[in-house]
């Protein structure tokens, strides 16, 4: 008989809100034999949420290298396995790449089951031209953000940055000094009950943030230097 690998689902989850799964996630994620997830607590809610038992695995940055061996293991015996992230898209600056890269390098299908991701969400209802955008995703913590802010200095398209809260005033700032004070936008808490899109130019919204002290989640998106963008 000849041996059939499982298949490798990367299944899409809820960015804040858990009406955000589609009916196909719910349907694989109740049909695998196991649900690798970056955080096991984390993901258990969202499970029990929707009434799924399958086991579940944890897959993170810190333990990937370790856990691939044993999960394409699991996929070569035949068996099905969907990955999972703490939110929105697996593989969107988080460790579900190498997972990929791993299981095409042995012949495994990769299946991606779409669905939220907050660079899209936040992209859609900036206001910022949409029809040419670069992800340039997390930028580095400490040595080589300037460098990496100036390196699409001169694209004519709008940049998106995923950042922490802690981290949103500093990333203003440099983003202005690197880039000019341009519009922009911080799109925060999306699909949460406070969620906010708070459009201005880098400087107003520096300042608009270093008042308000609840910052949460967000992403930050910059326009060219075009004054027909006005907010
Ligand atoms: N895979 C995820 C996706 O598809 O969007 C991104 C994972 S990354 C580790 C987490 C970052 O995504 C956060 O630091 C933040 O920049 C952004 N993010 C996630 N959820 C968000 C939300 N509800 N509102 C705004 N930004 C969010």
């Amino acid at each position: 008989m000849e041996h059939k690998n499982g298949k490798l689902y990367l299944v899409s989850t809820p960015i804040g809100n858990l009406k955000d799964i589609t009916f196909r996630a719910v349907e694989i994620l109740e049909s695998v034999t196991l649900i690798a997830a970056e955080d096991t607590r984390h993901s258990k809610v969202l499970l029990s949420h929707f009434n799924i038992t399958t086991p579940l695995i944890s897959y993170f940055e810190h333990n990937e290298f370790s856990r691939i061996p044993k999960l394409m293991d699991h996929l070569k015996g035949g068996n099905d396995l969907a990955v999972i992230t703490d939110a929105g898209t697996p593989g969107i600056s988080d460790p579900a790449y190498r997972l990929v890269r791993e299981a095409i390098a042995l012949s495994i299908t990769v299946e991606s089951l779409p669905g939220p991701s907050a660079f899209l969400a936040g992209l859609t209802s900036s206001g910022l031209p949409t029809d040419r955008f670069i992800f340039e995703g997390f930028l580095p913590p400490k040595k080589g953000r300037k460098k990496r802010m100036l390196s699409v200095e001169n694209e004519e398209a709008t940049l998106i940055y995923y950042e922490s809260p802690s981290r949103l005033l500093r990333t203003l700032k440099q983003l202005k000094e690197a880039l000019g004070d341009r519009p922009a936008v911080v799109a925060r808490e999306l699909t949460k009950l406070h969620e906010e899109i708070k459009r201005g130019t880098l400087s107003e919204l520096f300042t608009y943030f270093d008042k308000k002290k609840a910052r949460g989640e967000c992403v930050i998106l910059v326009g060219k230097n075009d004054e027909n963008v006005y907010f």
